[in-house]
């Protein structure tokens, strides 16, 4: 079994949700009392939420190149950074280190991709959806054609992450929210929406709607584990 590095603390809400899946899915797959091989190093949140906020995005890829570097230090074969957002400095930490990258919007995409979908929505942060590092790739490299949110109810979206999912905090209202948003796009065309932040899934699970979810903390989860296990 290969050890699997995770770059985590963004939140650590969802970091929680990787660490307890990835060792489920290890105990699933393998029985008896296997549980999963990590490298984890977990950062001070509020410290990448300030640079992200003062659109200091080469001094957050610098914090998180240094803790990727702690993660392959500590044996790690391979790195899973575990929220969709940071993944705009993803070129930066792959060039700092020498383990491969499993980026969290290749694996959404084949997920989507294997339940033959090609239109999609996606909700994440303002700087996910509306940025190309992110929808850019889905589109440019797996051909996918992605509907985001109108700009009031991206606001919307985002400031329920940063104000109540990272804390943990979830409110009916919110709930009630992303599905008229996620009703929305589904109207505009969309087969499925992308829950492309990985706190979203405290909020919305597959069961609040019938609209096909992809839930990005799951799939990143299942994907390191069918690494760490070939
Ligand atoms: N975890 C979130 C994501 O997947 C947002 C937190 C962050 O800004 O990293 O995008």
């Amino acid at each position: 079994m290969k050890t699997i590095g995770l770059l985590g603390g963004m939140s650590w809400e969802s970091t929680a949700l990787y660490y307890q899946q990835i060792n489920e899915l290890v105990k699933e797959k393998l029985g008896g009392l296997h549980s999963a091989r990590i490298a984890m190093v977990s950062v001070d949140f509020q410290k990448i939420e300030d640079l992200q906020h003062q659109n200091k995005w080469d001094e957050a890829g610098e914090a998180l190149s240094k803790a990727a570097l702690q993660v392959e230090a500590a044996g790690a074969d391979f790195l899973v950074i575990c929220t969709n957002t940071m993944h705009k400095v993803a070129p930066q930490i792959e060039n700092a280190i020498r383990i491969p990258l499993l980026h969290i919007a290749d694996a959404t995409a084949g997920e989507i991709k294997s339940q033959g979908m090609q239109t999609i929505g996606l909700l994440g942060t303002n700087f996910t959806m509306e940025e190309d590092f992110y929808a850019g790739r889905l589109t440019e490299k797996h051909g996918l054609e992605v509907l985001i949110p109108p700009k009031e109810d991206r606001g919307i979206v985002h400031r329920v992450i940063y104000e109540e999912l990272v804390l943990g905090i979830v409110k009916e209202e919110s709930r009630a929210e992303y599905l008229r948003i996620m009703e929305d796009l589904r109207d505009r065309g969309a087969e499925g929406v992308i829950e492309g932040c990985t706190e979203i899934v405290l909020l919305v699970q597959q069961e609040h709607t019938p609209i096909p979810l992809f839930d990005t903390t799951a799939i990143h989860a299942r994907k390191a584990v069918e690494m760490a296990l070939v």
